[in-house]
């Protein structure tokens, strides 16, 4: 967490700010004996055993968007908010979405650094192609999505969009295709994943949605690993099926080594740690928002005097 945020909250709190609390369970457990606020990041799983240590908490607050790592259940059931810092990270996934979008796009001109030191001069091998004129897939059109749309616009891209929860009427949609989900495959260039991980999209793009994509299609996924189908994604890239990926996140982070047995050989695929989110920038707002969030969950609790 960025440290002026963490000041911040020092003025008016007593705080433990320990990064290294994910990976020390024992410790973690005996810091939220007395905590009423709990402040996570992806890693740290707020489940309902740490839950059960935490007798005096009031507020979860969560650096970043996707919820699969907290036990809404039992924070609703104890009445624990739980607060995202919605929307803090979003220009950050979408400018790491165009990044890979360009860079997928002409896989082997971003990559002819050693060819040319060699004295190599692939010209032919390096032809790539436009992003103009080419149609940019949403899956999920919330915030991150919201936001690619804009940035993929300006590139000159066609967007559409598959989100059922998403209103027809809402401003967000103006320029924008509204897809179901085999349309959205079977037209997308480019499909980045902007969907939550729970039951419903568990392994939404496996084999067979893939299978009603283009070979030349680009998949990104910014997500969550659970949405894709990794043994599935590196089968499509080998036999031809899709053009080239990008994983940020994945089934199990970091990857797991079947994972990586899967992964490994794929051709035009490049894999990042989960940082799609995380720039010098954005950590300082989802840090400030949260703390925010958390301040207010803890004013509020407090109630009338
Ligand atoms: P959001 O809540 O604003 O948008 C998610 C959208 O998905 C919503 O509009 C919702 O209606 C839609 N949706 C839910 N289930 C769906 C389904 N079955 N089919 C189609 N649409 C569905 O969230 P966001 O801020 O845009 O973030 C999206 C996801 O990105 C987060 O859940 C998080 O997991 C991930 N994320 C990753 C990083 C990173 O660093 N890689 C950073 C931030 C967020």
């Amino acid at each position: 967490m960025d440290e002026s945020a963490v000041g911040g909250l020092r003025a008016d709190f007593t705080v433990l700010h320990e990064a290294s609390l994910v990976d020390r369970p024992a410790a973690l457990q005996d810091a939220l004996s007395g905590a009423k606020a709990l402040i996570v990041r992806n890693r740290t799983q707020v489940t309902a055993d740490l839950l059960s240590h935490a007798p005096k908490l009031r507020v979860v607050g969560r650096l970043g968007v996707g919820l699969d790592n907290i036990d809404l259940a039992t924070c609703a059931a104890r009445g624990i908010a739980v607060c995202p810092a919605t929307g803090a990270n979003a220009i950050a996934v979408a400018e790491y979405v165009v990044g890979m979008t360009l860079r997928l796009l002409r896989w082997q001109a971003y990559g002819a650094t050693a060819r040319v030191l060699s004295g190599d001069w692939p010209r032919n091998d390096c032809i790539g192609g436009d992003a103009n004129g080419r149609m940019m897939g949403l899956l999920g059109f919330g915030a991150i999505a919201q936001a690619v749309a804009i940035r993929a616009k300006a590139l000159g891209m066609a967007v559409a969009a598959y989100d059922p929860y998403v209103e027809p009427g809402n401003a967000a949609w103006q320029g924008v295709v509204n897809l179901d989900l085999p349309a959205l495959l079977a037209q997308a260039d480019v499909l980045s994943l902007h969907v939550p991980l729970n039951d419903s999209t568990r392994h939404m793009i496996d084999a067979a949605a893939m299978q009603g994509m283009k070979d030349t299609a680009i998949l990104i996924n910014t997500a969550r690993g659970g949405i894709v189908d990794e043994r599935a994604l590196a089968t499509a890239l080998t036999d031809g099926g899709l053009a080239g990926a990008a994983l940020d996140v994945f089934e199990t982070e970091p990857v797991s080594a079947e994972s990586a047995a899967h992964l490994r050989d794929a051709p035009r695929l490049i894999l990042t740690p989960h940082i799609a989110g995380v720039t010098g920038e954005s950590n300082v707002l989802v840090s400030q928002v949260t703390a925010d969030n958390v301040r207010r969950a803890l004013t509020a609790e407090a109630g009338p005097r």
